[in-house]
């Protein structure tokens, strides 16, 4: 069945079951990966699940995501690869629900992936493949889902959640709270997850935009305006946090996996260190350069180990002028320090207008690692973004979403 049918076809189903006046197992707040994958898991178990989102269809992040082929998972996925207050957290629920589990089911659809960089699966052909595949899931063990539903008020009260929603109200016994983090609000992120934790007297921790685009100041965006549309192999430092993987020069500033990865970890009015051509020993170089063609100019030099563009655009931000043979040792240090060495502070980052999640987010202290349930509030769980886990570029964030869907699927 296509998606479109099978998001009308749980629809449908839930009001036909709502008006029957019963009250649910689990009310869960979110179609996105968690929220999704909590049902499944739960309605399998024979609960009787009603998932609800105010977007107009299911699993929108799932479908733009890894430029529309979704990398779904991450087979080398272990707590390396978060970042939290709690950095221990997150590793029960990828223990107990792991990347082979997913590719598992995304296998029993007949779902085609390669593999991309290490461990990086992709879908070979859409994204939506995974979002027809968990609606079918979903479908199949007899869970519902309502989508363009407004959520008014959750109370707690008689052992019961009840939700207000702009098309009536619910009860159950456990709420599941996935409403994502704040990353790009267009498509539906707000911050009701959090607004509902701190009802509950939950802390959340403070909240960021991760995976990201760093910008620059109006001057350092006259040397990397220029050079828009470049990509370069490149090693970015962030403390004792490095990342080799491709740079993007952009109008506003710098992408490219290398940025996104280390905008997580930056802290603002801090230098990023970027080594614009590892592997490669750009004073070595520069030296034979001047030994052996001395009329060269500096910047064909350095084309040697930089794309043209980015040699003349440095030589340029440097003042240099004339042959190789005119520049001393110092000056060739000058640059070496240049291209391995580039400490660059950027002004901010592009903010979850175009992040690809949000730091921080519900404390995990106040959570079980095993179930997601709110240690002092029986019955309310939280999963996926929302919580203050965050993994890094490479499918990672969709295995704790998985993951920490799973565990909570298997405890309500
Ligand atoms: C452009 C982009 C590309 C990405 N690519 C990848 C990738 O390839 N691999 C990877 O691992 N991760 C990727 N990510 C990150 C990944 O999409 C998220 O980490 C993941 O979707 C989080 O799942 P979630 O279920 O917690 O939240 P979401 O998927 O954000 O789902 C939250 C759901 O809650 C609903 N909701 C929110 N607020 C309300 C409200 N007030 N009322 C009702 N419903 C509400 C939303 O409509 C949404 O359906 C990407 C993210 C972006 C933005």
């Amino acid at each position: 069945m296509s998606e479109d049918k099978l998001n009308r076809r749980t629809d449908t189903l839930a009001f036909a079951e709502r008006s029957s006046g019963g009250i649910w197992d689990a009310v869960i707040l979110g179609a996105g990966a968690a929220g999704l994958m909590a049902g499944i898991v739960a309605a399998r178990r024979g609960k009787r699940v009603l998932i609800l989102d105010h977007a107009r269809t299911a699993g929108e992040k799932i479908r733009i995501s890894g430029g529309g082929r979704c990398n779904f998972t991450n087979l080398n996925a272990s707590v390396k690869n978060y970042l939290s207050g709690n950095p221990r957290f997150c590793i029960s629920a990828l223990k107990a629900y792991t990347p082979v589990d997913f590719l598992k089911l995304v296998d029993s659809h007949g779902i085609g992936w390669h593999e991309k960089t290490v461990g990086q699966l992709f879908c070979d052909e859409s994204a939506r493949d995974i979002v027809t595949m968990l609606l079918a899931e979903l479908d199949e063990a007899g869970g519902r889902l309502q989508m363009g539903t407004e959520i008014k008020g959750i109370e707690h009260r008689d052992g019961l959640f009840h939700v207000a929603t702009g098309r009536g109200s619910e009860k159950a016994r456990a709420l599941v709270v996935a409403t994502g983090g704040k990353s790009i609000p267009k498509m539906g992120a707000t911050g009701l997850g959090y607004d509902i934790a701190r009802q509950f007297g939950l802390e959340v921790l403070p909240t960021r935009a991760g995976l990201v685009p760093l910008t620059f100041s109006d001057s350092q965006k006259s040397f990397a305006a220029g050079l828009a549309g470049l990509s370069v192999d490149a090693e970015v430092r962030f403390g004792k946090v490095m990342f080799r993987e491709g740079l993007l020069f952009t109008h506003r500033g710098l992408s490219g996996p290398s940025i996104l990865q280390i905008s997580s970890y930056w802290q603002e009015g801090n230098p990023v260190t970027i080594n614009l051509a590892p592997g490669t020993n750009c004073l070595e170089s520069l030296m034979a350069a001047r030994k052996s063609n001395p009329k060269q100019d500096v910047a064909t030099s350095l084309s040697e180990i930089l794309p043209k563009r980015l040699a003349k655009a440095i030589i340029e931000r440097e003042g240099i002028k004339g042959h190789i043979a005119e520049q001393g040792d110092k000056l060739l240090r000058k640059l070496d320090e240049a291209v391995h060495r580039w400490q660059v502070i950027p002004v901010g980052t592009e903010g979850y207008r175009t992040a690809e999640v949000t730091l921080g987010g519900v404390d995990t202290k106040a959570l079980s690692s095993k179930t997601m349930q709110a240690n002092d509030v029986p019955g309310l769980y939280f999963i996926g973004e929302v919580v203050d886990v965050t993994g890094q570029l490479g499918g990672y964030n969709f295995q704790w979403a998985w993951a920490s869907g799973a565990a909570a699927g298997r405890a309500l």
